[in-house]
């Protein structure tokens, strides 16, 4: 007996030992699946949209789903698409040194999550330069593409590629524009096309000189297509300053839905990018206190939103859409005397007033504020506020997006 286990022993203890490093070699094998599985969750989102309807508060949103309400025939129901996304967040928007942000500080803490002075567009209230999450994520190899309905040296898109502590300094910003190496600008142009006093090298060519093809109009676009670096402009702004309009819509103008269109077809889906889309208008509209090219704003910044939500449908476990806003702007009610007795809104009368006066407003701030009153607007200022914001998401880690958030947020939700 003692000799047949001693023959046996070394057979069983190699088998034992085969067991053991095959059942370590499994689990080895699951750990390190369940790790790489981990970290793939907790991974930024292969395709980043960050929508920021400037100046646009709650009440800036509920004014145009009001409208859409309206034209139903309802007194609500209607909702824009972003408004169904199944996050929602609200946000603080204070900047280092006011309770109320101008839209370069908020940009500033969404690109480069800090808090920094008003007027500082990437940079730190110690005016160094601060670096943004967009040149991280270009850095790991996405594609970046910056775009705006205002024009693409505006504080909003600026925040995401430049470092000044004037926001007004429009030239040196589009200076700094071709150090980012982001593949693709779009907007109506750039203000202060050749500088402040117009005798600066134009924008165009110094950003030609500089690695970027500069298309005017989507033909010209799509016919670039194969080049390394694009500047989208519109083509009925070639060779001017963008900065010449507010309320009165120029309808020959390339809808910022268009633009992000354009950016879609020259990404296409073999890199990982990340898009920023500004409404910039709304804000504009707002400053004047004019509620009805407000609406109109949201609305085309809305179209922009269903461009990506279209393209998050082919690719949900991938994308992730953000919309939000950098500030509220005008201290916007609605409601204003309100009576039982009477309708809030009175769109009918809006929409009259819009077309009688040719699609512009004509009047002074005191005429146009007392209109907008007798319809059910009120404004309390002609300027931004520190009231929170809304934050709506979809898609990718979107549950991140939930709750109390402050603008500094911004960066590390998105890329986790
Ligand atoms: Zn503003």
């Amino acid at each position: 007996m003692e000799k047949n286990n001693s023959v046996k022993d070394p057979l069983r203890i190699a088998a034992v030992t085969f067991l053991v490093l095959v059942a370590l070699l499994i689990c080895y094998g699951a750990v390190r699946k369940n790790l790489s599985r981990k970290a793939e969750a907790n991974s930024a989102p292969r395709y980043i949209f960050l929508f920021i309807g400037d100046g646009m508060g709650n009440s800036h949103v509920a004014a145009a789903e009001s409208w859409l309400s309206w034209k139903k025939g309802q007194n609500g129901g209607e909702q824009l698409l972003f408004t169904t996304f199944p996050e929602l967040a609200m946000m603080s928007t204070y900047s280092a040194d006011h309770q109320v942000t101008c839209s370069s500080a908020s940009a500033t803490a969404f690109s480069c999550g800090i808090k920094t002075n008003n007027g500082f567009i990437g940079a730190a209230p110690d005016s160094l330069p601060a670096e943004s999450f967009a040149k991280g994520l270009h850095e790991k190899g996405y594609r970046v593409g910056i775009m705006s309905s205002v024009p693409i040296n505006h504080a909003t898109p600026a925040a995401f590629y430049a470092h000044q502590t004037d926001r007004y300094g429009y030239y040196p910003i589009t200076l700094q524009l071709p150090a980012s190496g982001y593949e693709f600008f779009g907007g109506p142009g750039f203000a202060e096309f050749a500088g402040r006093n117009g005798d600066e090298e134009p924008s165009d060519v110094f950003l030609e000189r500089n690695g970027y093809t500069v298309c005017h109009g989507p033909d010209e676009l799509r016919s670039n297509m194969d080049k390394p670096n694009l500047v989208f402009c519109d083509a009925s702004n070639r060779g001017r300053s963008a900065d010449e309009y507010s309320l009165d819509y120029d309808s020959t103008r390339t809808p910022i839905a268009d633009i992000l269109r354009l950016n879609l077809e020259y990404f296409g889906t073999e890199e990982p990018f990340f898009i920023m889309c500004e409404g910039g208008e709304i804000d504009w509209a707002a400053h004047e206190n004019s509620v009805y090219p407000m609406v109109q704003a949201i609305l085309r910044f809305n179209d922009a939103v269903a461009v990506a939500y279209e393209f998050y449908l082919s690719h949900p476990d991938e994308t992730l859409i953000v919309v939000t806003a950098d500030h509220e702007t005008g201290g916007l009610a609605i409601g204003y005397d309100y009576s039982w007795h009477q309708s809030v809104q009175d769109w009918a009368a809006v929409e009259a007033d819009w077309a009688e006066q040719g699609h512009r407003d004509t009047f002074g701030i005191e005429e146009r504020l007392r209109r907008q009153n007798s319809w059910g607007f009120g404004w309390s200022t002609n300027e931004h506020t520190g009231a929170p914001v809304p934050v709506y998401a979809i898609g990718k880690h979107a549950e991140r997006f939930n709750g109390r958030i402050d603008n500094t947020d911004i960066p590390r939700l998105i890329t986790g």
